[in-house]
């Protein structure tokens, strides 16, 4: 059987930008080596399924070529640090893509076995040593992402670490810092429980790396070896304090943060279409629904018929074209959606010929509860998954737009998300409607949450299929269409009116 053993594989991309080159590449990697499809993720990255065995270490060597890797795309070391894709400013999108790589570089793991093992180099005959993590690295899994306000589409307070940038005067400045952001539960513990990032002080940029690295040594240090349960950060600040974070950064490093400045979001989904920077430069946002890049076929299947899009939508194939013409950068986002950044006006017409004539969605057509979707994998792919998600939230959401629509405020965006189980890889605790899988066809319904990301969800109702889904928002929605304040969101609809009690903390997250 050892011929048929497959892996998912991830590529390491801070900030997740990449250039046409590079993004055909990696295109090319997935016919070659994978299942002739991609997988965007949430954390700005793509992802191959269904890579044979045989397939891992040409797939790794040839991404090496292209400058790419998969270091810490997993395991218990800092993973893919994610930066906002959007700042208005494109000098402050050059500066945090420069940090995210800083970061992510700096907190690398320092073995060579990645080169040896699947890069195939010669051993240097030198005993590895890992000045960060020693030899039993992170007790779990870490994640950073820095936001550029007022957009929060990296979910920064999901995050082990969120940097949200201060920008003066177009400059960047330094970051609020974040700590203890973190989605993963596990299905009747209530001892676990998403968190919210705390933000405990601001950091100049000479002092950013450092406070980085060593909150990192806090959670290295301090963080449960016992119980992977309770192992993230989150738990770690929650068991000894606030207080206890500040001394120990001010005894390893002397760091004493400042006083947080202020700073204000205004959503955490994508702004779909062409947005012009203050350079004048254009950048075209496309929608991925669940961030699967495939060509589906007359009947909308691709893969075997695993994956499910819009009959006769070739997407793969339209955006292997744009990556040939375009001459910018390509970014993905934290919505698992795609950025083709930098045109130049002269440039703009070639790059609408191609969405015009494969039917791109940039926001103008479609719904907008789709476009402020998202799922994780789940089925087929992830081992984990106890119910369906990427292949079953389309389904649902056109029913729920529809509902939307009846009820007269089908054109404001409720984001929505959904995972197989309740790791929450697509962050399903920071919907405003929120559907965590518990079993086949049967979901957790989660309500509450704030458009901007900034507060978590609640428990409404458990273990339902979409009959009981529809019964359940469908007079809820109409309630939000009649009873709605000017510019209101349903997250915060469903906490004014009583319908569901805010969640103000994670420790609070279980209660009624
Ligand atoms: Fe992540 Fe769970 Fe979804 Fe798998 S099923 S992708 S582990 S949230």
């Amino acid at each position: 059987l050892e011929p048929h053993y497959q892996f998912m594989l991830r590529l390491r991309l801070p900030a997740g930008v990449v250039t046409g080159e590079q993004y055909l590449e990696i295109d090319r990697l997935a016919h070659e080596y994978a299942n002739g499809t991609l997988r965007l993720t949430t954390r700005q990255t793509f992802q191959y399924h269904h890579v044979a065995k045989k397939h891992l270490r040409p797939l790794l060597q040839d991404a090496y070529r292209i400058g790419v890797d998969a270091r810490g795309a997993c395991g218990d070391v800092n993973r893919n640090v994610m930066a906002s894709a959007f700042p208005e400013k494109s000098a402050v999108h050059t500066a945090i893509h420069e940090w995210s790589t800083k970061i992510s570089e700096h907190l690398a793991w320092k073995s060579r076995a990645y080169e040896e093992i699947f890069l195939e180099q010669k051993p240097s005959g030198e005993e590895d040593h890992e000045p960060l993590y020693g030899k039993s690295y992170l007790p779990r899994k870490f994640k950073i992402a820095i936001a550029v306000p007022p957009e929060n589409d990296v979910d920064v307070f999901a995050n082990d670490i969120g940097l949200i940038a201060i920008v003066d005067d177009g400059e960047l400045i330094g970051f609020n810092v974040a700590i203890g952001g973190g989605m993963g539960t596990t299905h009747g513990e209530p001892a676990t429980y998403p968190r919210l990032g705390t933000v405990i002080g601001f950091a100049p940029l000479d002092q950013t790396l450092e406070t980085v690295e060593t909150l990192v040594t806090i959670q290295r240090d301090y963080g449960d070896r016992e119980n992977r349960k309770h192992a993230r950060f989150k738990y770690t600040i929650d068991d000894h304090g606030l207080d206890f974070i500040h001394e120990q950064l001010a005894e390893r490093a002397d760091i004493k943060l400042e006083t947080a400045r202020d700073y204000h979001f205004d959503r955490n989904g994508d702004p779909l279409g062409w947005q012009q920077s203050d350079n004048g430069a254009w950048h075209l946002t496309l929608f991925i629904e669940n961030g699967r890049i495939a060509d589906f076929d007359d009947k909308g299947l691709a893969h075997h018929g695993q994956y499910h899009g819009r009959p006769g939508y070739k997407l793969m194939t339209a955006l292997r074209e744009l990556a040939k013409v375009h001459k910018g950068t390509i970014r993905l986002t934290g919505n698992h959606n795609i950025v083709f950044a930098d045109v130049a006006e002269a440039d703009k017409s070639a790059i609408e010929d191609i969405v015009e004539h494969y039917g791109l969605d940039d926001g103008r057509e479609t719904s907008p509860l789709r476009h402020a979707s998202m799922s994780c994998v789940a089925f087929p792919t992830c081992g984990l998954a106890m119910a369906e998600s990427e292949r079953y939230l389309p389904e649902l959401v056109d029913k729920l737009q529809g509902v939307a629509t009846d009820a007269g405020v089908g054109d404001v965006p409720i984001v929505i998300r959904m995972t197989g189980c309740p790791n929450g890889c697509a962050r399903p605790f920071l919907g405003e409607i929120g559907f965590v899988g518990k079993a086949p066809g049967k979901y957790n319904l989660y309500l509450g949450a704030a458009f901007d990301g900034s507060r978590l969800n609640k428990l409404y109702r458990e273990n339902i299929g979409e009959d009981e889904i529809l019964a359940e928002l469908t007079p809820l929605i109409e309630r939000f269409a009649a009873e709605r304040e000017d510019g209101e969101h349903f997250g915060d609809f469903v906490i004014r009116t009583g319908v569901i009690a805010a969640t103000t903390e994670g420790r609070n997250f279980h209660d009624n």
